[in-house]
């Protein structure tokens, strides 16, 4: 029974799409760029339980510009008010992005042929062409190898 919905749930990898399973941006524990690794800002961080945290710039969370590792704060003293800005610029860890209408089968293997850094995680982006103006892509969440293995084990 438990097998049989584990074959289910791979064979719907063809039909389902990542906007399906996404973790909506508003959902996202993300960091400003400008902010400082001081002792609230790495509590704030250990708490949330996220190892990849996605770092935007200005007001605009959709403006997503970096990703901080937590093992990247291995070597920050929380006593030296590190600027985050300091810690991804030295690990520069790619970012990568994937269409809200990709299929989980097609993302899945991305994450496994290991994206470039392994990372597992992608942001999600589609293209927005409500509205006068010219069409724009437009970040809505996140991705991560979890929510498509989720989509696989989970029984109905
Ligand atoms: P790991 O399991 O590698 O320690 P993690 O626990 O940080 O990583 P995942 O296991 O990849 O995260 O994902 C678990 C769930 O949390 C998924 O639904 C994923 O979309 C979501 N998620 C991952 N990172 C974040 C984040 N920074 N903010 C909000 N949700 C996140
Ligand atoms: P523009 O033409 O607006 O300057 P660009 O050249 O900067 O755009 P594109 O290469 O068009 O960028 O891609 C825009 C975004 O879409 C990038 O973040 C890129 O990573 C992502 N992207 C491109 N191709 C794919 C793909 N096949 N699957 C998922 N994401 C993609």
């Amino acid at each position: 029974k438990e097998e049989l919905n584990i074959i289910q749930g791979a064979l719907e990898l063809r039909t389902k799409v990542v906007e399906e399973v996404l973790t909506p941006l508003g959902d996202c524990f993300m960091l400003r760029s400008d902010a400082v690794l001081d002792f609230a800002t790495v509590s704030e961080i250990l708490r949330s339980g996220y190892t990849r945290i996605p770092v935007y710039e200005g007001d605009q969370r959709h403006n997503i510009v970096d990703i901080l590792f937590v093992k990247d704060l291995a070597f920050v003293d929380p006593d030296d008010c590190t600027p985050l800005l300091t810690v991804t610029r030295f690990y520069n860890r790619p970012l990568h992005c994937v269409f809200n209408d990709t299929r989980l089968d097609a993302v899945l293997e991305e994450f496994k042929k290991g994206m470039g850094g392994k990372s597992h995680l992608a942001i999600v982006q589609r293209v927005n062409n409500e509205g006068e103006g010219d069409p724009f892509y437009e970040v809505m969440g996140i991705v991560t190898l979890e929510d498509i293995i989720e989509e696989i084990i989970k029984s109905e």
